[in-house]
């Protein structure tokens, strides 16, 4: 596609998963060499068995995963019109793993980009959490992320979403707890494992997409993300 940027990790055996997520199992079903029989004809096809969590790869999370409170929507109940917007990204590259952003850094980066965050806005963070960490042990504890307020910041400029590289939006343990219920609180969310955010670094404001699967009662969904410019 002309002028557009793949935000999305591949999907594949045993990809590095959040450690209290099942893992992504894929296999071949059936292949070419097995010949099928369908009436009068013998056709020959691929198709692959896939077994994963819903928070598998890059994906968004439900409010119904981090809102105990009855009724939280799950995937398949959130409007689709939130997965196509307006998005821009910031440079946040050169925070130390495991940090918590504060909102100074965030006005800081902000600033740098020139940009404003708009209603509705989805606000992508790029943390250099691939470049320094994806297929590391430290991917899975080392990320840096957002500090409490930070999310609250984001949410008080009336955001949508917002995502990181990360497998969560916020240093592991307690951090990452608080990011989350900050969150419904504020009726925002999130998404996490994306890829290529340095790409959009310094290109101002795009549209983003990233639609989930229709999962009945999902808690998450994995999604092909894709900035388009222009
Ligand atoms: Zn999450």
């Amino acid at each position: 596609m002309p002028g557009s940027v793949d935000l999305s990790r591949e999907i594949f055996h045993r990809t590095q998963t959040h450690p209290s997520h099942p893992p992504v199992v894929t296999t071949v079903w059936n292949d070419h060499a097995e010949k099928k029989q369908a009436g009068n004809t013998t056709f020959t096809s691929k198709v692959l068995f896939l077994s994963m969590s819903d928070h598998a790869g890059t994906h968004v999370d439900a409010p119904v995963h981090f809102d105990p409170r009855p009724g939280a929507a799950s995937i398949d109940q959130v409007p689709l019109a939130d997965f196509y917007t307006s998005a821009i990204c910031l440079d946040l590259s050169h925070v130390p793993l495991k940090h918590a952003i504060t909102v100074r850094e965030m006005e800081a980066a902000l600033a740098e980009s020139g940009q404003e965050i708009r209603p509705r806005d989805t606000v992508l963070l790029w943390m250099a959490v691939n470049e320094r960490l994806l297929g590391k042990p430290g991917y899975l504890h080392d990320f840096p992320g957002l500090a409490l307020e930070s999310v609250r910041w984001l949410a008080d400029r009336g955001i949508g979403m917002f995502g990181v590289e990360a497998i969560s939006p916020a240093p592991e343990g307690e951090p990452n707890f608080q990011a989350h219920m900050a969150c419904a609180e504020r009726g925002i969310t999130h998404m996490e494992c994306l890829a290529n955010l340095h790409s959009l670094v310094g290109r101002g404001r795009f549209t983003f997409i990233g639609f989930p699967l229709k999962i009945r009662g999902g808690t998450a969904s994995p999604i092909r993300a894709v900035a388009m410019f222009g």
